[in-house]
């Protein structure tokens, strides 16, 4: 299968309450790539996730978005889901009043609509939604729950997988999934999101930490300081950063 470009970052940079957070960044993604995005705290990878996620507080200075060879950089968010971008959250929200299976109904079903396919009837999206339940390893009580209230940090995680899972995401960018995971989670996890993975998707996996990247093999490591990616390497830089920590990555240019 040949690749193709699915995102393409160009000369971006994008502020919040006039402060600059992300700078002149652009970066470029192929379908069947997987690209980890590392770096220390408050460089940048969450405001990056959700300014391609279409997050509206966040103003665009310069640069742009393009996503399947469609220009995105101002595309409403539910629009973006639509074409396929997913992106599972740092910290997801709770949803008081809605059960989780209700939501996840309901985005699949928008999501169905949009591609003019069918919607699913309660019954039927139960069967679908079952199946994947127990590929996550998650209790199915967690359905009848509701979104994310009272969920442990990991279960949370767990839950944002799902998400994924069901919305049959072309993009997934996912912010610091492995945090809250205990080991066995983890594994679990990383096993679902290697069966998600195909030639014609991809993923942009954002994580402070290696051990991630013990059962996620990126094809591309990216450093990120101050807003900019200073470094790509391949996966022998997640190593060389457990042992060594970022300040001995030196920038390229
Ligand atoms: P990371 O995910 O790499 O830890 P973030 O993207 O969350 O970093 O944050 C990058 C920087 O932007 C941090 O210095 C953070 O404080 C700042 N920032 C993010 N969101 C806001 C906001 N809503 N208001 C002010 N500053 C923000
Ligand atoms: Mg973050």
């Amino acid at each position: 299968m040949n690749k193709r470009n699915i995102l393409t970052i160009k000369n971006l940079s994008v502020e919040i309450n006039n402060e600059p957070i992300i700078d002149n960044l652009s970066i470029s993604i192929n379908t069947g790539e997987v690209h980890a995005i590392m770096g220390k705290n408050g460089s940048g990878k969450s405001t990056l996730a959700k300014v391609i996620a279409g997050h509206p507080n966040y103003n665009i200075t310069q640069g742009s978005i393009i996503f399947n060879n469609k220009k995105i950089t101002y595309m409403e968010p539910e629009k973006r889901s639509q074409e396929g971008i997913f992106l599972a959250f740092q910290y997801p929200v709770e949803i008081h009043g809605v059960s989780n299976a209700d939501f996840l109904r309901l985005a699949y079903n928008a999501q169905q609509k949009a591609k003019n396919e069918p919607e699913l009837d309660p019954l039927s999206f139960f069967e679908l939604i079952s199946k994947q339940v127990k590929s996550i390893d998650m209790d199915p009580s967690f359905l009848a729950r509701n979104v994310n209230e009272g969920f442990s940090g990991g279960e949370k995680k767990k839950n944002e997988i799902l998400q994924m899972n069901i919305l049959n995401s072309k993009l997934a960018i996912l912010d610091e999934t492995d945090s809250g995971l205990d080991i066995d989670a983890l594994k679990t996890v990383s096993n679902n999101i290697n069966n998600f993975k195909t030639s014609l998707n991809s993923i942009i996996l954002i994580t402070h930490y290696e051990r991630l990247l013990n059962y996620i093999v990126p094809d591309y490591i990216h450093i990120m300081e101050s807003g900019k990616l200073i470094y790509t390497g391949n996966a022998s830089v997640a190593k060389q950063l457990e042992k060594y920590g970022y300040d001995s990555i030196k920038p390229k240019i």
